[in-house]
């Protein structure tokens, strides 16, 4: 008998995982993905937002600004990447100034620490592509740039290493409530016992909802956003994240920095009827290209390396519902995580298991929690010298497996053999970028496809890029591997 089951490993499940991990409870966490942070988690902005825009009142607005500051707090605990870029929110003309002066007010009612409006030129000075045409900003220094896939693994291997359950390619298909436990079923008919439920199912946080109360207190619809990734050769093309105004459809079109050097241009905004199905469209780009021209000039387009969509999880009660059901007790609803959810995840984990949970008053904290992550090596930030006494301790460190991102042999080891290891094309790409740079996989997919051969002994047509069914090979050919 679990005391939690936590439906769901996005970013939200897994705060939550680590923030309950702190207590002496048996937990355990159930996707129906067979990695960590593939849905919502695996395609946004990576924004660390200041909660300049969120509606003074609400829980997004005071979770976002907290959640900006634990990031601070947490990233060397938890090794969390973080670029420290700064925003500017662009105004073009007097109507738009007075809109920047609105939000400027926003800011201070959600208790932003740092916020000041700033002239056109002055913005220039640090950015010099940002278009001419812009009269004033709106600087956000708390703004930061992460890098999600990461931040999830953080939470997740923090929480395993203090003694949650992980069980992926398993969807909750049942929930039933009896006397003082629910049994809980997923489609590969397995059986869970569990006291109390927490449900953090992204897009389908309603539909689950509706598996044990009849009803939801509020529906999700998929709002898809598109982007296109430049390659990290555009590094410093922008430093700051760049905003326009904000509208009814949300933050809008933005220049992001990214971590690794990339600029992400995007997301677009669009309701669509299937919210799981994330695909780029030929007008949703256009409609990024379109918009993101009114922020700057000499966008290099000629970079772009792929295109991502991923879908919001948007719904009518227009706030985070971080609550117990009102109608079955025990069953907690992490539900509507929209953005800033990545922004707010580890401020929502601890208001849901200190104020919503109590979980003080319910189960004693571990004196042995261990709250660091075992730091990973990444050989490509690392000196000469370091990087030569590596492969003197380990000839793999030697052997660059991705060439553009220089990634090693141990390390797509580490990445297959850690914690929360994997065996997908794609698992091994969120975990060590492996197939992330220029060529997107064309030099070391073949690379990674004979490690998983020679060294875990998988055969070449179970060998998988993602989800089951995404075989990478479909039958034998007369080449031998
Ligand atoms: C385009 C876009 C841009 C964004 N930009 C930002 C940003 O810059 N900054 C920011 O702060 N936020 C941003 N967000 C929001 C942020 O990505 C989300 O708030 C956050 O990822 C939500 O995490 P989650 O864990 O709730 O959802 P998810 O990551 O979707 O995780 C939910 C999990 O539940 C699992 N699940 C669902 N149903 C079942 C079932 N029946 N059984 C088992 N498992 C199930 C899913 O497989 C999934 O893994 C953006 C979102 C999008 C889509």
């Amino acid at each position: 008998m679990y005391d939690f089951l936590i439906i769901g490993a996005g970013i939200i499940g897994s705060s939550v995982a680590r923030e309950l991990s702190k207590y002496q409870a048996r937990i355990i966490v159930i996707d129906k993905e067979n990695d960590v942070a593939n849905v919502q988690t695996s395609a946004n902005s990576a924004i660390v937002h200041s909660g300049y825009s969120d509606n003074p009142g609400t829980l997004k607005a005071k979770l976002s600004v907290k959640g900006n500051k634990m990031y601070e707090e947490l990233e060397e605990e938890l090794r969390l990447p973080l670029l420290k870029t700064g925003a500017y929110v662009v105004a073009h003309n007097k109507t738009e100034e007075n809109q920047l002066l609105e939000l400027y007010d926003n800011c201070k009612r959600n208790q932003v620490p740092k916020f000041e409006i700033i002239d056109g030129d002055e913005a220039r000075k640090n950015d010099p592509n940002l278009s001419d045409s812009i009269s004033k900003v709106l600087s956000l220094p708390t703004t930061k740039v992460t890098y999600p896939w990461e931040v999830a693994f953080a939470a997740m291997e923090v929480a395993i290493q203090n003694g949650v359950d992980l069980v992926l390619n398993s969807k909750v298909i049942h929930i039933e409530k009896k006397e003082d436990f629910f049994v809980v079923k997923t489609q590969k008919g397995i059986e869970y016992h569990t006291k109390n439920i927490i449900n953090a199912a992204g897009v389908e946080s309603d539909d689950i909802t509706k598996l044990i109360d009849g009803n939801s207190p509020f529906t999700i619809k998929g709002r898809k956003g598109e982007y296109f990734v430049l390659d990290k050769r555009t590094k410093g093309f922008m430093n700051h994240v760049i905003y326009p105004l904000p509208s009814e459809q949300g933050k809008g079109v933005l220049i992001t920095p990214q971590y690794h050097g990339e600029t992400l241009l995007g997301p677009n905004s669009e309701y669509v009827d299937n919210k799981h199905h994330a695909v780029t469209s030929f007008n949703g780009l256009q409609y990024v290209k379109k918009h993101v021209v009114d922020l700057a000039k000499n966008i290099p387009f000629n970079q772009i390396i792929r295109s991502f969509a991923g879908i919001r999880s948007t719904s009518d009660y227009e706030d985070f519902y971080i609550q117990e059901s009102k109608k079955t007790s025990r069953f907690f609803i992490v539900g509507g995580i929209e953005s800033p959810g990545l922004t707010a995840c580890f401020a929502i984990a601890e208001y849901l298991v200190n104020d919503v949970i109590n979980m003080g008053s319910l189960y004693e904290k571990k004196d042995n929690f261990i709250k660091s992550r075992v730091e990973k090596i990444k050989f490509n930030e690392l000196s000469i010298e370091e990087k030569k006494d590596l492969i003197k301790k380990d000839s793999r460190y030697g052997k660059i497996i991705c060439k553009c991102e220089k990634i090693t042999e141990k390390e797509i080891m580490d990445a297959i053999n850690g914690p929360l290891g994997s065996k997908t094309i794609k698992g091994i790409k969120k975990r060590t970028r492996a197939g992330a740079g220029l060529c997107q996989g064309g030099y070391c997919e073949e690379k990674i496809v004979k490690i998983l051969i020679n060294n875990f002994g998988l055969k070449p047509l179970d060998i998988l890029y993602d989800k089951e069914e995404s075989n990478l090979f479909v039958s034998e050919t007369k080449v031998e591997v």
